[in-house]
This record gives C-alpha cells, sequence and structure tokens, in this order.
C-alpha cells in the first residue's frame, strides 16, 4: 500500500524516506535493529545511528568537497543535515553531533511523519515488484547480501575492503616519474603512453622504505572482521615486507621492463630499469586521481602520508584518501547500477547510501538524498536531469554510476579529483573556483527540480 519500500533505516535510508516523504510519496522504510536484526558496529536500534566518529567532517564549503556537500544538501532541505544541525557540538570548522540527539532526531522526524511508516524487520530477499531502494550499508545482513549476489551476478559481496592510497595527479612530480606500461604494454586504450605513473627507488631507498613499511604503527582488526575473507590479491603490503627484504621487489615493486627516461646512459639509451618501483594507476575517467598498485594498508593514516612522501616523486603528493581495510559490502555500482541508481537487470530497484560505493556518513546520506528525489521523479513520470557534474553531489554520482573504473572500483570519498579539473585556474585558488562553479551550477539546476512543500 505504500509507494516506495525503503530497505535500511541508516543514513541513506532515512534521507531517502524523508525526500519522498517530502515530495508527497508514502514509504515503507524496514529497519532489521529493533527487528530481530543487527550489525557488530551498531549499538541501538535508533535510525540513522552513527556507528564510529560523530564527525561529518569539514563544514567549508568554500575550500572544502565534504563542506561543499553539506551546502547542497542543505539546499535540499536534508533531514540529515537538519537533524545534524539540532545535534550539533563544538568542532572548529568541522561539523560533529551529539550521535543520540542526532538520531533521535531522525528517527522522531520521520515517526511524526505521515507518509513514513518505519516497519523494524529483517528483509531477506530484494523485492520482485514495487519502486524499492536497497540502503542497506556496509553492513547489510548475509541473507540479503546473497538475495544481491543473485541479482547482480557478484562472486561476493562483503569483503575485506583493501583500499590502496588515492593521490591527486597534479601533485606528482613528473619532473621525477614518468608514464609507461610494464614492457609497454597496453592494458587500455591510453593517450599518455602508457598506462602507469612509475616512481622509480634506488637500492638505499627501496631498503629504508621496506624497514619504514616494518616500523609503521598499524591499525588493528575488529574482532568481528575476522571470519570476512579476503577479497582477492589484497594482501597488505606491510606483510609482504614482513615475508623478506626483497618480496616487494618480486611484487608489485618490481621496476623489470620499465624504462626510466630520467635515467639515460649510452648502454641505456631509452633509461635504466630502477632498482624498485612504485606504481599508480589512474583511478577516474577524469585522469585527476591516481592510485597506488598493491599498496592496501593497514598503516596508521598518519604514517601512511609520512612514509609515502619519502617515494621519489610524491614528496609532495595530495592523497585524495589513504589506504585502509575493513568489512564492506558493495556493489560495483559503475557496472551494474545506470545513471539514476537503478538496477540495470532490475530497474525497479535503486541502491542507495554506501553499499553503492560511496564512502563516508555524509557522502551516503547525499547519495540516499538524490535517489528518494530520483524515485519522486520517477513516481510523477517527469524526465530526470542530474545534478551538475561540477556539483559536489553531481560528481559524487557520476563517480558511482559510470566514471570510476569498473575493474578497480572502489569506495570513495567525495574530494575534487572527482570534479571535472580546472587547470585554468592557478593551484592556490582552485578550491574557492571549484565552490564556486559549483554553487552557481548547483544553484541553477534547482531551479529545474520542483520541489513540492512538506
Ligand atoms: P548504514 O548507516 O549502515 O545503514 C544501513 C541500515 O540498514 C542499518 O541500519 C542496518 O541495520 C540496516 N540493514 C542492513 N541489512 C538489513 C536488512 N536485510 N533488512 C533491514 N535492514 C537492514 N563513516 C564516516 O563518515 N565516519 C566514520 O567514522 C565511519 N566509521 C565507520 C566504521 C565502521 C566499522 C563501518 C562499518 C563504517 C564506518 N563508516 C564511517 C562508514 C559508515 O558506515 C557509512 O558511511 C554510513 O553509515 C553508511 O550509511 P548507509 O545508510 O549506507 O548505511
Amino acid at each position: 500500500t505504500h509507494d516506495v519500500h525503503i530497505i535500511g533505516g541508516g543514513l541513506a535510508g532515512s534521507e531517502a524516506a524523508w525526500q519522498l516523504a517530502l515530495r508527497g510519496v508514502s514509504v515503507r522504510l524496514s529497519e532489521m535493529r529493533g527487528g530481530g536484526g543487527s550489525t557488530p558496529a551498531h549499538q541501538t536500534d535508533g535510525l540513522a545511528e552513527l556507528v564510529c566518529s560523530n564527525s561529518f567532517r569539514s563544514d567549508d564549503d568554500t575550500r572544502n568537497a565534504v563542506g561543499l556537500l553539506h551546502h547542497e544538501m542543505r539546499r535540499l532541505d536534508s533531514l540529515v543535515m537538519r537533524a545534524g544541525e539540532r545535534a550539533r557540538v563544538p568542532a572548529g570548522s568541522a561539523m560533529a553531533v551529539d550521535r543520540d540527539v542526532f538520531s533521535e532526531e531522525v528517527q522522531r522526524t520521520l515517526d511524526e511523519h505521515p507518509r513514513v511508516t518505519v516497519v523494524r524487520e529483517v528483509v531477506e530477499t530484494l523485492p520482485e515488484a514495487g519502486l524499492t531502494i536497497v540502503a542497506t550499508g556496509p553492513l547489510t545482513a548475509a541473507r540479503l547480501a546473497e538475495s544481491i549476489v543473485g541479482a547482480t551476478g557478484a562472486d561476493r559481496l562483503a569483503f575485506f575492503d583493501a583500499i590502496a592510497p588515492i593521490v591527486h595527479r597534479e601533485s606528482i612530480d613528473m619532473d621525477v616519474c614518468w608514464i609507461q606500461s610494464r614492457w609497454n604494454k597496453r592494458t587500455k586504450a591510453s593517450n599518455d603512453g602508457g598506462d602507469y605513473i612509475n616512481c622509480p627507488m634506488i637500492k638505499e631507498q627501496y631498503e629504508a622504505f621496506v624497514q619504514g613499511l616494518l616500523d609503521a604503527e598499524k591499525g588493528e582488526f575488529k574482532e568481528w572482521e575476522a571470519g570476512t575473507p579476503y577479497f582477492d590479491g589484497c594482501m597488505p603490503i606491510e606483510v609482504m615486507a614482513e615475508r623478506g627484504v626483497e618480496t616487494l621487489r618480486y611484487g608489485p615493486m618490481k621496476g623489470v621492463g620499465l624504462d626510466n627516461p630520467h635515467d639515460r646512459t649510452p648502454e641505456h639509451p631509452q633509461g635504466r630499469w630502477p632498482y624498485a618501483v612504485v606504481q599508480l594507476r589512474q583511478d577516474n575517467a577524469l585522469g585527476t586521481l591516481w592510485n597506488m598498485v598493491g599498496f592496501q594498508t593497514k598503516m596508521k593514516w598518519g604514517a601512511q602520508k609520512e612514509l609515502f612522501r619519502t617515494i621519489p616523486g610524491l614528496e609532495k603528493a595530495e592523497f585524495a584518501r589513504l589506504g585502509g581495510m575493513h568489512r564492506n559490502t558493495f556493489i560495483n555500482s559503475p557496472l551494474l547500477l545506470d545513471r539514476q541508481l537503478r538496477l540495470k537487470s532490475a530497474p525497479h530497484i535503486r541502491f542507495a547510501g554506501q553499499i553503492t560505493g560511496c564512502e563516508g556518513y555524509v557522502e551516503s546520506s547525499a547519495v540516499g538524498l538524490m535517489a528518494g528525489i530520483m524515485t519522486a521523479t520517477e513516481l510523477t513520470g517527469e524526465s530526470w536531469t542530474p545534478p551538475p557534474a561540477t556539483s559536489a553531489m553531481g560528481a559524487l554520482l557520476s563517480h558511482i554510476t559510470g566514471d570510476a573504473e569498473a575493474t578497480h572500483f572502489q569506495p570513495m570519498n567525495v574530494n575534487f579529483g572527482l570534479f571535472p579539473p580546472m587547470h585554468e585556474v592557478k593551484k592556490k585558488q582552485r578550491k574557492e573556483a571549484y565552490t564556486s562553479r559549483a554553487k552557481t551550477d548547483f544553484g541553477e539546476w534547482l531551479t529545474q527540480i520542483e520541489r513540492v512543500p512538506a
């Protein structure tokens, strides 16, 4: 009897329910906590529980991509931002909240809304019909995960998410590095003469680097993560280093077949092979983000930054994200979803939140917000105009629904590397340029979106 069924009352599901209700759509919101289900990280039955930190990160909408996302969500009357404002605690330029007040606020707003029915139940299979939004998050319950595997043809869904650091291309020193594929093999169409950026190391640098890996401070695995399988080929780099000083030089740091044009000799006019190498592979269609191949790691973030900036050419590296490993459930969105977050093989089902491969409270909420508006638009039969790719929402949406490399798709926070580049603007002014372009374009888009008052 409801127009839309949302599965999962976390950040994304709650925001989607609110956006639909705002537009006159009735929603059944199924949340398993309080209905016989639980996750290893949630502690309460409250909707939109924040499982870890209490921060929505930077609230600076002039120089920060997540701050810009806050701004755009506020303009769309986001429930997460509203409740966040009410629950706000002092945190400088960041936005932090009292997690209990926040969750209670979300819960109360949805409980009181006449068009939202919150049902405490574990949903075990994807509905065969009816407009549905799946927002079950990184800790999606096992049965439903199996059902999603069945519908998407993936071999598995929950695994240790092994994330290698991702670097902003413009922060890489190309006077030291060069672009080339090993043995000049091309693995995909490449207009740069190769698919990899190579950072060369001499013997002393390599040995110091391996020692650095052994000495660095590492994060602990949580107990509940213990049973989850490793994703293929995702052994942390420091674990490889423990196996012997040469292990990495026979693995991801192998220098053979790579001619360093900055190290030419008469015998090696093309350039000598480096003793060891760190390779980066393009991570997004725009070519602004490059990931460090084979560098998944459990090292603490501070230790990663310090050590990875000792790599020749990466001394000034700016990281779009650092490496990490934790249990995560997400689908290969660029492959499986259309531009409106619908499952290509079953378009009555939309995905939203972290399960789409965005990462973080704010990003998950923003994707929930967009899924809500898309579904409402679909119900009215109007055509959908996506937010501009120059906005934070648009950039995030473009990334997860097509711009990211499907073969190596990894969860991603919002960051300026996902935005169409502005090379013409001086680096110092670029952040402001991104946000001011975004605000103009987003404002224009808003005027095209009909918003029905509550
Ligand atoms: P969730 O908020 O997890 O919501 C999903 C909801 O679906 C849950 O309420 C769950 O109970 C419900 N559900 C699952 N399966 C079913 C089912 N079959 N039937 C019915 N209901 C179901 N992000 C940050 O920004 N900062 C952090 O510090 C941070 N720390 C994290 C720590 C851990 C351990 C994990 C796992 C994630 C962390 N994240 C963090 C990421 C964070 O989980 C997400 O960013 C955010 O919560 C995702 O929102 P979501 O709505 O997609 O999923």
